[in-house]
């Protein structure tokens, strides 16, 4: 049998994978990807790009809702589901070609297929062999279903995107982004919403500002909240419809559609790493060290997989960094994973970057914190029945007032936060916001004027 050679393979073609293999190429190195499914991994096909789509249907919903006070006579709206799904689908293809066409420039082959490994460092994709200098696995993860009678009746985040028609009513499971960002959409559509966590509200790890400030804004636009609410069992009715049993004894529903948002496993269980050196963690995360090396010599592993952030750019940036090091003579080069910005897309959308206030106060000493706060109601809402609110902190740390830890809810925030994140990555204090002429009237100003 023949063994085709590479310099470099990414086994994965999302974020990761390509990323790494398009920068390892430009390089020089001789590389490929090898694909089981779509190009684009879950970002592109279930993931960012297909959820962004929706939050932006959701968005052109909430414009309608406003529209009568900004003078627009908006009645008889009607929603096509169908032609959203279709617009989204389109613009998916259209990223997909371009993958192709830029891999094809950067002269990556494609191979398409499951990859597992045969040997230490060999690997088989549909009966033919592969081997590489150096191998990443970036196979990214999946969605969990939770081990409860009739959970198969449920669907996950990625028959939410294959949903072709929208439902009149659902139930959405979880407490994480997924959860918060599939009900922000289906509520904004006009779905009847319920939003089912098991403790005692959705985002427990955000700062208690967003968290709270989430619920409070969804109280007022209908989704309704179940806390304290953990599964035992779903239902499928005669009529079709599924009620969700909780452990309380208490029922949800009955609704058309139960979504499981409960959080993503690694996809590593069918790469044989046991023919191999790598070692996972109890949960099935690949181990790596700073410089993403897992414990086998010339195999690495980015992004889902590794249990660290699970954000596309982090992907995106440690398997870039990973080509520098092993084909640009960067030696050191590795992601730096703290002050990590990230939003999540409900609605209102929230932005943050480094520490919560409570673990700003665990690290340095409550006497050492100081909280800046700004809430007010965000002017694009404000001239209409529909006032929302939007708020704001900064955690600052120290005599100097570092900024530590910011954090933001309401309209914008999700465009606003890149550049302060940039503000904090390189160690802005206070006082440099408070040097920083506002722009007015935005927002976003609010960052820079709090006292
Ligand atoms: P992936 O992108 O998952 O790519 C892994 C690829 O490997 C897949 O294409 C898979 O088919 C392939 N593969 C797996 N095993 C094999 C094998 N043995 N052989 C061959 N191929 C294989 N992140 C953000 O930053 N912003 C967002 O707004 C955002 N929204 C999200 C919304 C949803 C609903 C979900 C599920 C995720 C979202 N994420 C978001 C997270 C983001 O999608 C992931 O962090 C990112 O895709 C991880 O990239 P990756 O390269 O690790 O894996
Ligand atoms: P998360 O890990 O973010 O959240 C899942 C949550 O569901 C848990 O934190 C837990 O919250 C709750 N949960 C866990 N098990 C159960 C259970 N059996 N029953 C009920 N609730 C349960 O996972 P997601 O799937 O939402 O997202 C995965 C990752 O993808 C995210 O962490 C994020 O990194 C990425 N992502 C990023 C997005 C973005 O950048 N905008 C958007 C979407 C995903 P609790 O303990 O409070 O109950």
């Amino acid at each position: 049998m023949t063994v085709k050679h590479y310099d470099f393979i990414a086994i994965g073609g999302g974020s990761g994978g390509i990323a790494s293999a398009n920068r390892a190429s430009m390089h020089g190195a001789k590389a490929a990807i090898i694909e089981s499914k779509a190009l684009g991994g879950t970002c592109v096909n279930v993931g960012c790009v297909p959820k962004k789509a929706m939050w932006y249907g959701a968005q052109v919903a909430e414009a309608f809702k406003y529209a009568p006070d900004y003078g627009f006579n908006a009645s008889n709206v009607d929603f096509d589901w169908g032609k959203l799904v279709e617009s989204r689908e389109a613009y998916i293809s259209r990223i997909h070609k371009s993958y192709e066409r830029n891999l094809g420039n950067n002269n990556v082959d494609v191979i398409h297929g499951h990859a597992k490994f045969v040997g230490k460092h060999e690997l088989e994709v549909d009966g033919e062999r592969y081997t590489a200098d150096h191998i990443v696995i970036a196979t990214g993860g999946y969605p969990i279903i939770p081990d409860v009678p009739g959970a198969e009746h449920g669907i996950d985040s990625d028959g939410f995107f294959a949903l072709k028609q929208q439902p009149k009513s659902a139930v959405v499971v979880g407490a994480g982004y997924i959860a918060v960002e599939i009900a922000g959409v289906l509520n904004a559509l006009g779905t009847e919403t319920c939003l089912a966590v098991r403790k005692h509200k959705p985002l427990r790890d955000f700062d208690d500002l967003l968290s709270d400030s989430l619920v409070e804004v969804m109280n007022h636009n209908g989704v309704k909240l179940h806390t304290h609410s953990v599964p035992r069992s779903v239902k499928k009715l005669d009529d079709g419809q599924l009620e969700l049993e909780l452990e309380n004894g208490d029922v949800i529903g009955p609704v058309e559609t139960l979504i499981w948002a409960v959080g993503r496993a690694p996809a590593t269980d069918s790469l044989n790493l046991d023919k191999t050196n790598v070692t996972k963690d109890a949960d099935g995360f690949i181990k790596t060290d700073k410089y993403q090396n897992t414990t086998a010599k010339g195999i690495y592993a980015i992004g889902d997989n590794t249990g660290r952030l699970a954000l596309t750019p982090v992907a995106i940036q440690a398997g870039r960094r990973l080509a520098e090091r092993l084909f640009n003579g960067k030696d050191k080069e590795h992601l730096d994973y703290t002050n990590v910005p990230t939003v999540v897309f409900s609605h209102p959308p929230i932005g943050t970057v480094g520490m919560t206030e409570e673990k700003a106060k665990e690290t340095y000493g409550e006497d050492n914190i100081k909280v800046y706060n700004s809430s007010f109601t965000s002017m694009y809402s404000a001239l209409t029945q529909h006032r929302e609110p939007a708020k704001m902190k900064l955690v600052c740390a120290g005599p100097e007032e570092r900024i530590v830890g910011l954090h933001g809810i309401g309209f914008g925030v999700d465009e606003m936060l890149q550049g302060f994140a940039v503000a904090v990555k390189m160690g802005a204090r206070k006082a440099d916001f408070d040097n920083t002429v506002a722009i007015h009237p935005t927002s976003a100003e609010e960052f820079v004027t709090m006292r």
